[in-house]
């Protein structure tokens, strides 16, 4: 079953997978939430949408397809994605790089105990 970008949930998505809070050209990913299992463009949005807590994703299962390239809308793993360094693997589309910094609030490493707000 293929998940298409209009099953990505988002406030003022556009065909990209952009949303209101994260618009450069190079925020097209969404990535799918492990506590309800729904794409989402970011964790802004779930907190709007959503009505319960984020949960991140924990290292074991970064097999899981849990990434989606809104320029093609292919699927990826989640260590493919971190792996990828930023483009999509399929069209390659650039990624947003300082999405980096904010893997930890969607996936949870070994290395990222630091619990900071
Ligand atoms: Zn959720
Ligand atoms: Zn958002
Ligand atoms: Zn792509």
């Amino acid at each position: 079953m293929q998940t298409s970008r209009s099953q990505v949930r988002g406030v003022n998505i556009d065909a990209q997978t952009r949303c209101a809070h994260y618009r450069t050209a190079l925020d097209i990913i969404a990535v799918k939430m492990k506590c309800c299992g729904a794409y989402y463009a970011c964790k802004d949005c779930h907190e709007e949408l959503a009505d319960h807590p984020i949960e991140v994703w924990p290292q074991s299962e970064w097999a899981q397809l849990a990434v989606l390239c809104g320029a093609c809308g292919n699927e990826m793993s989640i260590e493919k994605y971190i792996a990828d360094e930023s483009k999509c693997p399929a069209c390659n589309a650039a990624f947003n790089p300082g999405c980096r910094n904010h893997y930890q609030f969607y996936f949870a490493s070994a290395a990222s105990t630091d619990r900071r707000l």
